[in-house]
């Protein structure tokens, strides 16, 4: 794609729609993404925190998620067509996760929205294979990431909150070759 930068992030130049085209390529050809879901909270914290910018860099796409970044865009003349955001991108893969026998790895929230969320996910996405879970209250990454690296995960979601979230992805994401991405609180919306 395409990019447009906004205050120092280069978002991708797409819509909804090519950008999960993209994405579902991407998994059938086995390929490490990870997708960063930017609202102007982040873009402004990443101005503060160079390691969190250094992570930014380091995903293969970077979303606008928040109108703010689209006014942005527009008032810098490289206008964006449309917000991603990460909790649409995360169900839209979940139907085709579903539909196409993909596993997916879920880790964050606390465990009570965890299990809350297992119960929505079997009954929205019946065939959906859960490669794996973990709630977001570790003290310690070392066997959370071994036990991703041992579920071979098609998708990884990871809802820590940003910017837990990407500083976890940027560091872990060549333990599975999946599609990576942090969801916020997705998984509480999602578990309802
Ligand atoms: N969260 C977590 N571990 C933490 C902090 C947050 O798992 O150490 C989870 C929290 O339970 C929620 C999600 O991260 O499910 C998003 O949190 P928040 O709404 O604060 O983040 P944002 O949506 O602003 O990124």
């Amino acid at each position: 794609f395409q990019t447009v930068n906004v205050l120092g992030v280069d978002f991708i130049n797409t819509t909804n729609h090519d950008f999960l085209t993209q994405l579902k390529a991407d998994s059938q050809a086995n390929k490490n993404r990870f997708v960063v879901t930017a609202n102007p909270e982040i873009v402004l914290a990443a101005k503060q925190n160079p390691q969190l910018a250094t992570a930014i860099k380091s995903s293969d796409y970077t979303t606008a998620d928040g109108i703010g970044i689209i006014k942005g865009a527009k008032i810098l003349k490289t206008p964006l067509p449309e917000r991603i955001t990460g909790y649409d991108t995360m169900c839209a893969l979940l139907d085709w996760a579903n539909a196409n026998q993909k596993r997916v790895y879920f880790l964050g929230a606390k465990p009570s929205v965890l299990a809350d969320l297992k119960k929505k996910l079997a009954q929205n996405y019946p065939d959906l294979v859960i490669a794996g879970s973990h709630d977001g209250y570790f003290q310690d990454e070392g066997p959370i990431v071994n036990d991703i690296k041992q579920a071979k995960p098609d998708f990884v979601f990871v809802a820590l909150g940003f910017p837990k979230q990407e500083l976890f992805i940027a560091n872990h994401r060549q333990v599975a070759t999946a599609i990576w991405m942090g969801v916020g609180g997705s998984f509480d919306v999602l578990a309802g």
